[in-house]
């Protein structure tokens, strides 16, 4: 008689077990994922900030991606946005739906993947579901951040003669899955792992507070999110996309190009970056720029405009036109 055959899928309680136990990091609220619910290690003193996002595959990412890089996409976006709002994570729940193209092997992967990136930015799963789908593989997460009471940075706190700054390069998401497609050259590689690995800018958590009367990250595109600020903020938002900060390869990119105010209309059009972007008070200039933010407009009592050096132009059918 041969034993156990390995590769056979666990049920669904032999795989939060195997899979996903060890992901709770002994949190004691996690009640081992053994119980029908999971307590929130709150601290007295902070609020705590929720966030949820859901990826899909061929949705959010190309089929095919390795499940390595969907668990790090899953766990960035989320932190991405507890960063844009100041918090700092500390723990998730998450629902998981595999697909019937997700072997035991490539679900173990995912698992370790989400290891790696729980111990790299500080989490413990509390809990979550696991699921089978006849469709694509899914992962929907809740992200929970603290901050200190009242500090969440919210995106309606912009002001006429605010400042709006960008936390660093802008279009290398949109460049980076044409590169994952193979749509475009990427001889450094540079532009699909920062596709792949998206770094959510925890780091100027402090920064943020001390400085941002509003921000979101840019995960719908710059242009949109600028305009998310303005809105909820209820002014409107100059952006000039000849100041956008470019990294390397998109400087390579944008000088390859015919049409530089499409091209530069499609950096700050694409999204998947998850930079911050932010509306600050003139005086925070030197601070936000000492930290790597970069001025890229203002916030004025008008309508929204996007320039191009100083020259406004506005949205027409087909693209962007001169006003
Ligand atoms: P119930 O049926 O009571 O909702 P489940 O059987 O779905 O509970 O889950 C049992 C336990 O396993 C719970 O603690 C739940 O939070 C945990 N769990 C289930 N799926 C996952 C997952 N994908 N990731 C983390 N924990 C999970
Ligand atoms: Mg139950």
């Amino acid at each position: 008689m041969s034993g156990p055959d390995p590769a056979r899928i666990p049920d669904e309680f032999g795989q939060i077990a195997e899979l996903f136990r060890p992901l709770t990091g002994g949190e004691p609220g996690a009640l081992d994922l053994l119980d029908d619910a999971a307590v929130l290690p709150v601290q007295a003193g902070s609020d705590i900030v929720v966030t949820q996002d859901a990826i899909v595959e061929g949705v959010h990412f190309p089929e095919g991606e390795s499940a390595e890089d969907a668990a790090a996409r899953f766990f960035r976006v989320n932190l991405s946005d507890l960063a844009a709002k100041g918090a700092e994570p500390f723990a998730w729940l998450q629902s998981i739906a595999w697909s019937k193209a997700w072997p035991l092997e490539r679900r173990r992967s995912f698992a370790r993947a989400l290891a790696v990136e729980a111990r790299e930015f500080g989490l413990v799963l509390l809990g979550g579901d696991t699921v089978s789908t006849p469709g694509p593989f899914m992962a929907s997460g809740t992200f929970f951040g603290r901050c200190p009471p009242g500090g969440i940075i919210r995106r309606s706190g912009a002001r006429p003669g605010d400042v709006l700054f960008v936390s660093g390069p802008v279009g290398d998401g949109w460049l980076g899955l044409k590169a994952v497609m193979g749509e475009i050259e990427d001889p450094s590689g540079a532009l699909r792992q920062g596709f792949r690995r998206p770094q959510p800018r925890l780091d100027l958590r402090e920064t943020l507070r001390d400085c941002a009367s509003a921000a979101a990250d840019v995960s719908d595109g710059l242009i949109a999110d600028a305009g998310h600020l303005a809105t909820a903020s209820g002014c409107g938002v100059c952006l000039d996309l000849e100041q956008m900060p470019l990294s390397g390869p998109a400087q390579a990119w944008l000088g390859a190009q015919p049409d530089r105010l499409t091209a530069l209309t499609g950096l700050a059009s694409g999204g998947d970056d998850y930079q911050i972007v932010l509306a600050a008070p003139a005086g925070k200039r030197q601070r936000l720029e000492a930290a790597g933010c970069t001025r890229i407009g203002e916030f004025v009592e008008g309508p929204s405009e996007i320039r191009l050096a100083g020259v406004a132009y506005a949205p027409g059918p087909g693209g962007w036109r001169h006003e």
